[in-house]
């Protein structure tokens, strides 16, 4: 998939005032300062989308971008040849063509919050995911510098009690010497597999090195042709 266009469309206080319509979307949430809006930024290939936070959890929002793509060119199979009848005009890939939102979740654990803050937070999120039935997944956004944490691990449970489909996103890979960082993943997945009979999908990225960003794009592309 190839981002021809990102475009910020609005922030929501409440899932009632997200974008009419059903355009298929995919959001992204982690803990304050794990690195989302970067990661975003890098998807996206749009330096300033969404801001790189200076004050860590400000952003209380719910915030949309439209994403226009564009199929990736493949090349053509050979006349005659065994994918002949394959073989489609480039416009023909229905949702490839197709628009979708990035959502941009807020940032959740903040210290600094208070309790009531954090309530209201916490309700805005699940409202959201819960009833947002045009969510085709949910990135979770997970420092791959860090040993598994509580907050994390409780959100996980509930996303998979509450059957939302989610995956994983190590970030801020190139912090890490490959060695230690698959050692974290490694941790990280062993841990998850004591509650989970599957383990959900999972990314390895770094907005510096914009490791991961064709996996991430190729997996959103595959939800959008199912
Ligand atoms: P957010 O609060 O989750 O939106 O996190 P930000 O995107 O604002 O990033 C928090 C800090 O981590 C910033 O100082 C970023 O420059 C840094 N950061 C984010 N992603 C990466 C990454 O992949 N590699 C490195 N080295 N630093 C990163």
């Amino acid at each position: 998939m190839l981002i021809k266009s990102a475009e910020f469309t609005i922030s929501s206080a409440r899932v009632e005032q997200c974008p009419a319509g059903n355009l298929p979307e995919f959001a992204f949430i982690g803990r304050s300062n794990v690195g989302k809006s970067s990661l975003i930024n890098m998807l996206t290939g749009r330096a300033g989308l969404a801001k790189t936070s200076s004050t860590p959890g400000k952003t209380v929002l719910i915030n949309h971008f439209l994403v226009k793509t564009s199929p990736l060119p493949r090349p053509l199979p050979r006349e005659g040849g065994e994918n002949a009848a394959a073989r489609k005009p480039p416009s023909s890939g229905g949702s490839l063509e197709g628009n979708w939102y990035l959502v941009d979740l807020p940032g959740y654990g903040y210290a600094r919050r208070g309790m009531k803050q954090r309530d209201e937070l916490q309700r805005m999120i699940t409202n959201y995911i819960m009833r947002r039935e045009q969510m085709m997944n949910l990135f979770l956004l997970i420092d791959s510098r860090h040993e598994p944490q509580r907050i994390d691990m409780e959100f996980i449970e509930w996303l998979g009690e509450n059957g939302i489909p989610f995956s994983i996103v190590f970030t801020k890979a190139d912090k890490l010497s490959k060695s230690k960082l698959a050692a974290n993943v490694r941790h990280y997945l062993n841990e998850l597999s004591e509650q989970w009979e599957e383990l959900p999908p999972h990314f390895i990225t770094s907005s510096e090195t914009r490791q991961g960003k064709e996996e991430l794009l190729d997996y959103i592309d595959s939800i959008m042709q199912e």
